[in-house]
């Protein structure tokens, strides 16, 4: 696949027959396989722009579109491509006005399209951290940037997640191997209870000096506290800089290219950033591939627009 820009990605996904021949190689290697029933042998229809599945019982007619986030578009898998290309290689993202200039479509289609193709950088097989793991919560929505220590900390004690119309994310980060966020919901689970879903107990914890940690040494192999109260940032190895840095690209894209951010789908532009800062060492090639091959699970329209 010869590509490694956007202008060679254009050129050569132009063509409708040669996408749907790139997605049958990312998304089943090459070897098609009933998206209804899981049947590995299929039959070519169409000039081999569907298939039918070989088994008795199914019989079904398929496209490789079927059961992907591409599944019911109006939109050809050219603009589709570019689009996954242009998300995943803007180191900062890219706005639903942006992205529908340079797609010729709509703000309303391009809004779309990004929320679709977030839906394909979830990580489908998570992994618990290990080593040494920073966790450190922010703030995110409303007016100001940041919320003073202070706010966090009544927060805490007032057992909240939304100080006024802002959302806490919680980002927890294996140094040097990968991030990830999740929102915290004070009415589901406790932070020390979302530290154990996403951390091996063998860790290492670092964080501030937050009462709401409290006991994390209890939990895990071990649990090193840097007291911003006291400003003590960085003690030897036992600092939460990278997660705080983590948080800055957060912010920037939030504030600076979203702009707002509704809490129903904050998380969504979370696991985009931190898409982007787990792959941020590959290529613009490799990361749209990996990209291109988690293909299936699609996001709804209805589901996308309804209320919460
Ligand atoms: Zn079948």
């Amino acid at each position: 696949m010869n590509f490694k820009n956007l202008k060679e990605a254009t050129k050569y996904f132009s063509d409708e027959k040669v996408c749907r021949d790139y997605l049958i190689l990312q998304r089943w290697n090459g070897n098609p396989e009933c998206p209804y029933c899981g049947h590995t042998k299929v039959y070519n229809i169409e000039d081999g722009k569907r298939f039918k599945c070989a088994n008795k019982e199914c019989y079904k007619k398929f496209s490789v579109t079927v059961g992907t986030i591409y599944e019911n578009s109006n939109l050809p898998l050219s603009t589709w491509f570019i689009a996954v290309w242009l998300i995943t290689a803007h180191k900062k993202g890219i706005s639903s006005i942006q992205l529908g200039k340079d797609l010729g479509i709509t703000q309303k289609a391009a809004w779309f399209v990004l929320h679709r193709v977030r839906e394909m950088l979830t990580d489908k097989a998570p992994e618990l951290l290990n080593n040494m793991v920073e966790v450190d919560e922010t703030f995110v929505g409303g007016k100001m940037k940041n919320k003073h220590k202070s706010v966090r900390a009544k927060a805490h004690r007032e057992n909240t997640s939304h100080t006024g119309n802002k959302t806490m994310v919680v980002g927890l980060l294996e140094r040097g191997k990968q991030v990830k966020t999740t929102i915290y919901k004070s009415e589901e689970k406790s932070l020390k209870n979302m530290v154990v879903d996403h951390v091996n107990t063998n860790a290492v914890i670092v964080t501030d000096s937050l009462n709401a940690y409290t006991g994390l040494n209890k939990l895990f192999a071990g649990h090193e506290v840097v007291n911003h109260n006291q400003d003590e940032y960085v003690r030897g190895i036992w600092h939460t800089n990278s997660i705080e840095g983590f948080f800055s690209q957060l912010k920037r894209s939030i504030y600076g290219i979203y702009h707002q951010v509704s809490p129903k789908h904050l998380h969504r532009y979370c696991t985009e950033t931190a898409y982007r800062y787990n792959f941020r060492k590959i290529s613009d090639k490799e990361r749209f591939e990996l990209t291109i091959s988690n293909s299936e699970g699609r996001l709804k329209y209805a589901d996308l627009i309804k209320k919460n």
